[in-house]
C-alpha cells in the first residue's frame, strides 16, 4: 500500500513528491503562501520547509504542523504524531535524518564499560557542547517510541497478532541509529517470537552471534508469562522465547513491574498482554542478567492501555468497528494530551477521555475540556466507567 500524497500549493494540486514542478511551486510559496494536504475532503495545513538555505543544494519540502498528524487520512504520508520531548528548550531525543532514518539519543548506552574506563560511561551519542541540553530516551520511552513508530497504537479495523507486532518492531528498530558508528537499534534488540517465526528467529541468531564478545548489553522485547512468586531468582518468564538466551531476573524486579501496572489488572474485559522491555548484560557463558525491566499492558490487539476504563473503551470501539489511535503520552500534561483515544474515521476528529472513576477529576474540568476542544474545532467526549454509565454515542463514520 503506497501512502497518499496529494497536496495543494498556490491552488495547484501535486501528487508526485519528487517532481520539479512541486519543488518550484514550494520555492515560490515559501514564506509567501500556504500549502495544504488534500488527503481527504478536509484540507489540512502543511509547513513549507527550506533545507540547505543559501547553498546550491537548496531544497524545499513539506511537513505536518504539530498536533495535526491525526487530522490526516490514515493512509496519508503526513498521518501520525511527533514524539514530545520532556525538556523544553532542549534538543530533541529523536532526530530525522535525510535518508529516512532517525537518530535516537538513549539515556544509557548499550556498551558495557571496559575495565579501564569510568563505570557507567555512556558510549551512545554525546552532546557536542556541554551547554546544549538534549532530551534522551529512557527504556520506557524507547518502548513507547518503538510502539508509535510501528503504528501499534493504531487500530485500523483489523486485529493485530503478536507475530505481526514482532515484524513491525523489527522494521522500526532498523530505522533507529543509536550511536556515532551508525549502528542501528535492531543490532542490539532481541524479539521474543514463537518457534515457527523464522524471520525473527534468524534475526535473533544474528544478534546473539555478534553479542558473543560480552562487550555490550542487549535489549529484549517480549510478552511476560506467569511468574513464580516463590522463587527469589528465576528465568525471565516469556510467553514466546525462541532465540532468547537464559535471562536471570530477581523476584523484586518482576514484582515492581506488576505493582506498577496493578491498576490495569487482569479482568473480564478481554485478554491483555504484558509487554516487557528488558535490558540484559552477559553474566556467564550460559546466562544473562536482567539489569532493568520496563513495560506496558496492552489489550488483545496490542493497543497500550493504562486503566481498566481504557481496556473497556478500546474493546467498545473495536466492537463498533471504529478506527482509532491510542495516544501515547510523554509530554507536558496539557488538556489535549489528557485524552487517550482519537477516532480517525470521521471529521472533525473526536478526542475521547475515559476515567475509571470521576474522583480523579471533576465534572467542572470535563466541561472545561469540552469547551477547549470545541474552540479548536475538534470533538470531545468523555466516559466514566465506575458509575456504570452506558458507552457514549459515537459520531458517525465518514471517509
Ligand atoms: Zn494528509
Amino acid at each position: 500500500m503506497s501512502a497518499i500524497f496529494r497536496v495543494l500549493v498556490n491552488n495547484q494540486t501535486y501528487t508526485d513528491r519528487s517532481s520539479h514542478a512541486l519543488q518550484s511551486a514550494l520555492s515560490h510559496a515559501y514564506h509567501k503562501s500556504e500549502a495544504f494536504c488534500m488527503c481527504h475532503s478536509q484540507p489540512v495545513k502543511l509547513i513549507i520547509k527550506c533545507y540547505h538555505k543559501g547553498t546550491l543544494n537548496v531544497m524545499h519540502g513539506l511537513a505536518r504542523w504539530p498536533e495535526t498528524g491525526f487530522d490526516h487520512h490514515q493512509d496519508c504520508l503526513f498521518f501520525g504524531d511527533n514524539p514530545i520531548d520532556r525538556l523544553q528548550h532542549a534538543l530533541p531525543a529523536v532526530v530525522k535524518t535525510e535518508e529516512g532514518l532517525q537518530r535516537i539519543y538513549l539515556e544509557a548506552g548499550l556498551e558495557l564499560p571496559s575495565k579501564a574506563s569510568v563505570p557507567g560511561q555512556l558510549k551512545s551519542f554525546k552532546s557536542k557542547s556541554a551547554e546544549v541540553k538534549r532530551n534522551r530516551l529512557d527504556d520506557a520511552t524507547l518502548l513507547n517510541t518503538l510502539w508509535r513508530t510501528s503504528s501499534l497504537n493504531i487500530f485500523r479495523g483489523k486485529s493485530t497478532q503478536w507475530f505481526q507486532a514482532c515484524y513491525a518492531i523489527l522494521n522500526a528498530a532498523k530505522r533507529f541509529i543509536i550511536n556515532q558508528s551508525g549502528a542501528t537499534l535492531d543490532q542490539y534488540l532481541l524479539i521474543a517470537a514463537a518457534n515457527h517465526d523464522k524471520l525473527i528467529n534468524a534475526h535473533n541468531q544474528t544478534v546473539m552471534a555478534h553479542a558473543g564478545n560480552g562487550k555490550h548489553q542487549l535489549l529484549v522485547i517480549g510478552r511476560l508469562h506467569h511468574i513464580h512468586p516463590e522463587k527469589k531468582r528465576q528465568i525471565l518468564p516469556l510467553k514466546e522465547f525462541s532465540g532468547i538466551p537464559r535471562i536471570s531476573v530477581q523476584r523484586e524486579q518482576l514484582e515492581s513491574f506488576l505493582n506498577a501496572h496493578q491498576h490495569v489488572g487482569d479482568n473480564s474485559i478481554g485478554q491483555t498482554s504484558k509487554i516487557m522491555l528488558a535490558r540484559i548484560a552477559p553474566d556467564n557463558k550460559e546466562w544473562w542478567n536482567c539489569e532493568s525491566l520496563n513495560g506496558m499492558i496492552t489489550d488483545q490487539n496490542l493497543i497500550p492501555c493504562n486503566s481498566i476504563a481504557e481496556l473497556a473503551f478500546a474493546a467498545f470501539l473495536v466492537s463498533q468497528e471504529r478506527r482509532f489511535v491510542r495516544i501515547i503520552h510523554e509530554g507536558p500534561d496539557d488538556l489535549q494530551s489528557r485524552c487517550q483515544f482519537i477516532l480517525i474515521d470521521g471529521f472533525p476528529r473526536t478526542y475521547c477521555e475515559v476515567f475509571d472513576s470521576l474522583l480523579q477529576d471533576g465534572v467542572d474540568n470535563i466541561a472545561l475540556r469540552g469547551k477547549f476542544f470545541e474552540g479548536s474545532g475538534k470533538r470531545y467526549l468523555s466516559w466514566i466507567r465506575e458509575d456504570g454509565s452506558p458507552f457514549p454515542t459515537l459520531p458517525e463514520v465518514q471517509n
